[in-house]
């Protein structure tokens, strides 16, 4: 099995384009909120696949739905109508509260469209004038050079310069900084009510209520990007339920197929409408199988109130991380709405999340460079996240010296 494995990783390293630096660690199945390697070592994941496997693995409702359709009908293109693409869409607007839904295939996709849409809309008004977007600073919507134009890191962005023009960048939670970029060529804003790849930064309920309040005032589109914060995560079924701010463009992904790749991006009001047959299409988005995952996650949640459970669970770790905060001297700070949690660190965090992974069979991930981002399923119990607190407490121990408790002299 080892030198199975071996072998896999170098071939994996001479045929895939290398664009990531992975893990040398091979899964195999996958169980409830737990993850086998190829050697049959059980791991803990409060990564799901980056916040993607909201019900864990092996549900077997959802599996049985993807079984049943798989041996009827995986795809028919968008030129005839599906119903699995009309249930899903129908159970998806009523769980968002949107109008209308454009299924695709990925997170970066639904920004696209969330991004044409704001175009768009802005033409039917002004077809001849300029028209801006503003974005956050610290956010991430995605890799397409659309998608890029609005992720405010600039490590991503320089080497695919020049991008999307039209795009000005504000402080997130800075209500004066968007302000100050909003002009009359302003036709949309664009955020995560909770920043994820940034380092999981809650929006200040003042923050989101104003930039409302502000895009309402000058006719400028709203668009929330709840593609890892929305599903339940948060404790609501979307981000935007919690704050009671609604936005005009919503954008799904993720957990939505629960690792069936699929997308959406919604609209109301006369967003939903700005667009016209031939201004937008997929071959793939909203096919018969991916939208059967989709509609069998809704159905699940719906019927096993996941955001509820969420919602409970996510108090529960906020708690047991915040104590860390205490334990250990190198743990800043704790932040995080529901099962969308955050551990910043004054250390470097590379070695822990390692150490976690191939030590302790516990599979973290980072966000930004100084947090340890916590996404576990969204069916998970409190005896996980105690396993979990306690195989972290190990890693943070073996990396740092220290055992937590007193600041130790060999954490310095
Ligand atoms: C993951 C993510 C995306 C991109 O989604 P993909 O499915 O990887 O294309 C966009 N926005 C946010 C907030 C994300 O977390």
């Amino acid at each position: 099995m080892r030198e199975n494995k071996e072998t896999l990783i170098q071939s994996a390293e001479s045929v895939l384009y290398k664009t990531y630096n992975r893990f040398p660690v091979v899964f195999d199945h996958g169980q409830g909120v737990w993850l086998y390697d190829t050697d049959g070592a059980e791991y803990l994941d409060f990564g799901v696949g980056i916040a993607v496997a909201g019900l864990g693995y092996g549900d077997p409702q959802f599996t049985g739905a993807l079984q049943e359709q798989a041996s009827k009908l995986l795809h028919t293109s968008n030129l005839f109508y599906n119903a699995p693409a009309v249930r899903a869409g129908e159970k998806l607007l009523a769980a968002s509260g949107m109008e209308k839904v454009f299924f695709t295939n990925s997170g970066t996709e639904a920004i696209e469209g969330a991004l044409k849409i704001a175009r768009r809309h802005a033409y039917n008004r002004d077809p001849g004038g300029e028209h801006t977007i503003i974005a956050m600073n610290g956010s991430f919507h995605g890799r397409s050079l659309g998608a890029l134009s609005v992720t405010g890191n600039e490590h991503y962005r320089a080497p695919f310069a020049p991008l999307i023009p039209g795009v000005r960048f504000a402080d997130f939670n800075d209500l004066d900084s968007v302000r100050r970029q909003l002009d009359s060529t302003t036709c949309a804003v664009i955020l995560e009510p909770i920043q994820g790849e940034g380092g999981i930064y809650p929006a200040h309920p003042d923050f989101l209520s104003g930039v409302r309040q502000l895009c309402d005032e000058h006719g400028v589109l709203l668009i929330f990007d709840e593609i890892q914060c929305g599903m339940g995560r948060t404790g609501a079924m979307f981000a935007w339920q919690a704050y009671g701010v609604r936005p005009d463009v919503l954008t799904v992904a993720k957990a939505l197929g629960n690792g069936v790749p699929i997308g959406a991006f919604l609209a109301c009001g006369q967003a939903a409408s700005a667009m016209v047959p031939g201004d937008h299409g997929s071959t793939y988005g909203g096919n018969p199988f991916a939208a059967t995952a989709a509609e069998t996650v809704l159905d699940i949640f719906r019927d096993r109130d996941i955001p509820a459970h969420a919602a409970k669970m996510g108090a529960y770790l906020g708690a047991r991380l915040r104590e860390l905060t205490e334990q250990f001297p190198c743990v800043a700070e704790q932040r995080g709405m529901g099962l969308m949690q955050g551990l910043q660190f004054n250390i470097p965090i590379a070695p822990i999340v390692r150490n976690a992974l191939l030590e302790q069979n516990l599979i973290l991930i980072s966000a930004a460079n100084n947090t340890i981002r916590f996404v576990p399923p969204l069916v998970i119990e409190t005896q996980h996240i105690d396993e979990m607190i306690s195989r972290l407490k190990k890693a943070i121990s073996a990396v740092t010296g220290t055992l937590g408790g007193a600041p130790s002299p060999w954490n310095a």
